[in-house]
């Protein structure tokens, strides 16, 4: 029916989780999905829900960092300069918020959102009996060098003061205790107790299943091509296979959301940042506990089937290519941390464009100009991490009941 169905586009982990919380609140939902559910930047993520990721990536220092890497063949960091004015400006105002001041107005934001969505994973899982290899073995993160080991202690005293999140320090031998896949002689790890992580490409393949068994109905191959907003508020939406109707709409499109701007008549101020995953075997000697190491920017997720590297931020457009330099860091990456770093066969090597926001806050609320139609875009590297939150949140602005959280920090109208 026309007055309970809200429309989803997009068959990502936002798009899941607000058709996830609508169906909850008694809506009937249809999600259209212009690829295959779950196949665009939910599939090969590192599968950490982190709450201890508090602080945005506009830290002092950063710009320093970018352009140091954009005159470094192996940074983990790069940019592919070009005659873009969107990507100047945004850097522009990105540049502009890497003070502390805007870093922790930035953590402030984002910071609930985590924490409610790692409390709602926990039931969303339970309940739903989602397979995705849930585990809450926290997120070490592990240093070579005895001097960017103390140094991260200033970053810790940060996330404890004004996030209570604060992690349990392991000097030398005591980490390879804790994690003894690890080198020995590595200077030391800082342990987030209370993060958790996920195979995100079976988390997909689940949620879908739930999702339909509960009558969603899911559109493949299915591409938004217009929007009308019809004289009784209801919302046609027009796509390269029907017409479909709703009380509303929800645009939880990722990276790509600023391909519709005419159709919303507002352009999310969203870059594609681009990161690569290689999927493998598990290693004779496997972490249990997933580790990031902050000095070349490699994150290692351990899974009941299998074992992954991630990372890499790739600010070069909509580029599809799978680059071998740029992928053969995440190999490097974790040479100098773990007895055994890899393990054959690759199974896939993967690329995802991250939705990113020059303030790394997503962008939840109505959409500018547009009545009924709610974005849901723009979780830059938390999108996971962010996911049941923001469905409820989505699910609160449609229904009229009181939001779970402040909704004002995330709002289209800030830009
Ligand atoms: C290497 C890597 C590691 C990461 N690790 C983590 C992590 O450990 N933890 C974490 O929290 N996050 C992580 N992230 C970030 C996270 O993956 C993203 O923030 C998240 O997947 C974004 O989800 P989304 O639903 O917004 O976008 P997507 O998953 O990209 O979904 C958007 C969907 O919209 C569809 N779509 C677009 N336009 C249309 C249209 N016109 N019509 C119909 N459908 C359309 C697309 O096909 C796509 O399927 C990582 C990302 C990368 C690249």
């Amino acid at each position: 029916m026309k007055d309970s169905t809200v429309i989803v586009v997009g068959g990502g982990v936002i798009g899941a989780a607000c058709a996830h919380y609508l169906v909850k609140a008694g809506r009937k939902v249809t999600l259209i999905e212009k690829d295959l559910f779950g196949h665009a930047c939910s599939l090969h993520n590192c599968g950490y829900v982190c709450p201890s990721h508090a602080l945005p990536l506009t830290e002092p220092g950063a710009v320093g960092t970018a352009i140091r890497g954009m005159f470094k063949s192996n940074s983990p960091f790069s940019v592919k300069w070009r005659l873009d004015p969107k990507l100047a400006l945004w850097f522009f105002r990105f540049a502009r918020r890497c003070n502390k001041k805007d870093m922790l107005q930035g953590g402030k934001a984002i910071h609930p959102l985590l924490v409610s969505s790692l409390k709602l994973w926990k039931e969303i899982i339970h309940k739903d009996k989602l397979s995705c290899e849930w585990k809450s073995k926290g997120l070490l993160y592990a240093y070579a060098s005895k001097k960017a080991f103390e140094a991260f202690a200033a970053t810790d005293e940060l996330l404890r003061h004004h996030f209570n999140e604060s992690a349990t320090r392991h000097e030398g031998d005591a980490l390879q205790e804790l994690e003894p896949a690890l080198k020995p002689g590595l200077a030391g790890g800082w342990h987030y107790e209370g993060d958790a992580h996920l195979r995100s490409d079976l988390l997909m393949a689940s949620w879908k299943q739930n999702l339909e068994s509960k009558g969603v109905e899911i559109h493949e191959k299915c591409t938004l091509t217009g929007i009308i907003e019809n004289p009784d508020s209801s919302v046609t939406v027009s796509t390269d296979r029907n017409l479909f109707e709703g009380s509303h709409l929800v645009i939880a499109t990722g990276a790509v959301t600023p391909h519709l701007r005419e159709e919303l008549g507002w352009r999310a101020p969203i870059q594609p940042g681009k990161g690569y995953s290689i999927t493998m075997p598990r290693p004779r000697i496997c972490p249990e506990i997933p580790v990031i190491f902050p000095e070349t920017k490699v994150g290692v997720t351990p899974f009941e089937s299998g074992y992954r590297l991630g990372s890499t931020m790739e600010f070069a457009g909509y580029d599809d290519s799978l680059n071998p330099k740029r992928y053969g860091l995440l190999l490097k990456g974790a040479e100098d941390y773990l007895q055994e770093p890899h393990c054959e066969p690759i199974e896939n090597i993967w690329y995802g464009w991250r939705p990113m926001t020059h303030d790394s806050i997503p962008i939840i609320g109505p959409c500018p100009g547009r009545k009924n139609v709610i974005l849901a875009t723009g979780h830059n590297m938390l999108g996971l991490s962010m996911a049941p939150g923001t469905g409820k949140l989505v699910t609160e602005m449609i229904t009229g009941s009181k939001p779970h959280l402040e909704p004002a920090p995330y709002s289209p109208e800030r830009f």
